[in-house]
């Protein structure tokens, strides 16, 4: 194949090399953020859909390095993952929003959740709940104001072993949403054996809304969450015509640039100063 003028093998074989030599700097870069206090997080507002007002932020990974600037999470967290330095970042994470959200809740008075992602990796762990736990009495902050987002994919290999686990974590009084709902697998079987507070529609199901999507899936998972009696909110609502679909469907809650980018610490409280969100 080499020889006769087809060049997708070389293409690709390069491409894997390349890949291979990325991950590897980055790999290698990952190691010291967060030493070099390369990290940091940026929270993104939650809406209500009917009051408009904001009750919640989620907490997003941002990684700014010296030799290759700023490298978007979709990139470095499954190089993290695979290398178990997501167990050091993931920890991280939740004691900077934990540190942040009962910071925001003394300065401003307003109890906002704030909601972190959970790497299967980090769920899967049996200390978990315990350094939750820590966390929240180190930060007196007040575990219902926390919610940890995690995926399907967190309930597939092992469903008793994550279902105990989902059990010790909300049995501290913290919430737990479901994320990216519907871009898995076997999702219904998991609505049903896992005791959910939210349920967050992945952007994919609403990204092409009304141009391109009907919007028929958006509405059966809403209907479906209704029946359970979950929370929903959509994320990646980014026009009014998908906030009305939305609105009219019956879902709680939005998060998605028509409202609000991720912010800052600063941004954010300047926000929550501003508005009501009691
Ligand atoms: P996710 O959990 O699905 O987070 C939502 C992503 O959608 C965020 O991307 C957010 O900035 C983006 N987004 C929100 N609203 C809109 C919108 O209206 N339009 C568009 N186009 N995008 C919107 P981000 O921050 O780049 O994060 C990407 C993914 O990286 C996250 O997807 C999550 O899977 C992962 N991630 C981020 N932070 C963490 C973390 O602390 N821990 C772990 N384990 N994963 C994280
Ligand atoms: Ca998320
Ligand atoms: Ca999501
Ligand atoms: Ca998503």
């Amino acid at each position: 194949a080499l020889q006769t003028g087809d060049n997708t093998y070389v293409f690709y074989e390069k491409e894997i090399k390349e890949n291979y030599f990325n991950n590897l700097k980055l790999e290698t870069e990952l190691r010291s953020a967060l030493e070099k206090n390369e990290l940091s997080l940026v929270y993104q507002p939650q809406v209500q859909v009917g009051t408009r007002a904001i009750f919640a932020s989620e907490a997003l990974l941002r990684w700014h390095n010296g030799n290759l600037g700023q490298i978007s999470p979709d990139q470095f967290i499954p190089v993290a993952e695979s290398t178990e330095l997501i167990i050091p970042i993931g920890n991280w994470v939740l004691e900077e929003a934990i540190k942040q959200n009962k910071k925001w809740l003394d300065r401003t008075n307003k109890k906002n959740v704030v909601a972190v992602n959970l790497s299967p990796i980090q769920f899967k762990k049996s200390d978990l709940p315990q350094i939750i736990e820590t966390l929240l009495k180190k930060y007196e902050m007040p575990a219902e104001l926390l919610e940890v987002e995690i995926t399907e994919g967190i309930l597939v290999e092992n469903m008793e072993g994550a279902r105990s686990q989902l059990e010790k974590i909300k049995a501290l009084g913290v919430k737990v949403a479901i994320d990216d709902f519907g871009t898995g697998y076997s999702s219904l079987k998991y609505l049903r054996n896992f005791n959910f507070d939210r349920l967050k529609i992945d952007r994919e199901f609403i990204k092409d809304y009304p141009a391109n999507d009907n919007g028929k899936i958006a509405k059966a998972i809403l209907n479906l969450a209704k029946q359970m009696d979950l929370k929903v909110i959509a994320e990646g609502v980014e026009t009014i015509e998908q906030f009305e679909f939305m609105k009219e469907n019956g879902c709680d809650e939005v998060q998605g640039y028509y409202f609000h980018k991720p912010l800052s610490v600063d941004d954010f409280e300047k926000l929550i100063t501003e508005k009501v969100s009691e």
